[in-house]
């Protein structure tokens, strides 16, 4: 069993149902326990003229391979309704791997830590509510020392399960 942390993003179709539909999927992987999921979060996108993002984190604890992980999050993404037609574009869902056991990963499909995470609020702080708070990543960083860097701006709580 390892423990994972899944952001999770949607900025089209109802993205807080978006959200709770994807808590949904991921209560039901296999050999999977859904262990905890974040206040839902809101936010402006990063990029101009899209719609406000609604932001959340999940914990995992899974016997799947990260690949096999990965390739369940992209069909739940796709179940969804995911459309992949511009790098950042907006969508229905979004699932990353922020972080795998102490796992430090990077093959073609699939880097971790999850490579923005240090960068994005969005999901440093509803990871912070799921994780220890002396995390130490598979690279050595801090997760309080991410979050002393990264200030909360921006984000606003919002209704979630
Ligand atoms: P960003 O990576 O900046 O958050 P994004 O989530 O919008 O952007 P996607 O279109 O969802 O990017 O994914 C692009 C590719 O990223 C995927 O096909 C996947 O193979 C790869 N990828 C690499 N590392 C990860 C990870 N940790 N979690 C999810 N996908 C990853
Ligand atoms: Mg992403
Ligand atoms: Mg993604």
């Amino acid at each position: 069993m390892e423990r994972i942390y899944i952001g999770m993003g949607s900025n089209l179709a109802a993205p807080a149902e978006q959200l709770r539909s994807a808590v949904d999927a991921l209560a039901q992987l296999p050999r999977t326990t859904l262990a905890g999921v974040s206040t839902f979060y809101q936010s402006d996108s990063l990029l101009p003229g899209q719609p406000r993002y609604t932001n959340a984190a999940a914990a995992l604890d899974s016997l799947l391979a990260p690949l096999e992980l990965l390739d369940a999050l992209q069909a739940i993404e796709n179940d969804q309704g995911r459309e992949r037609l511009e790098r950042w574009g907006p969508r229905t869902l979004d699932l990353d791997i922020l972080l795998f056991g102490n796992r430090l990963i990077d093959e073609p499909r699939l880097k971790v830590p999850h490579y923005h995470m240090q960068e994005r609020a969005f999901v440093l702080y509803p990871l912070a509510e799921l994780a220890p708070a002396d995390l130490q990543l598979a690279d050595g960083r801090l997760l309080r020392d991410l979050l002393a860097a990264c200030p909360f701006v921006g984000l606003e709580r919002t209704p979630s399960l």
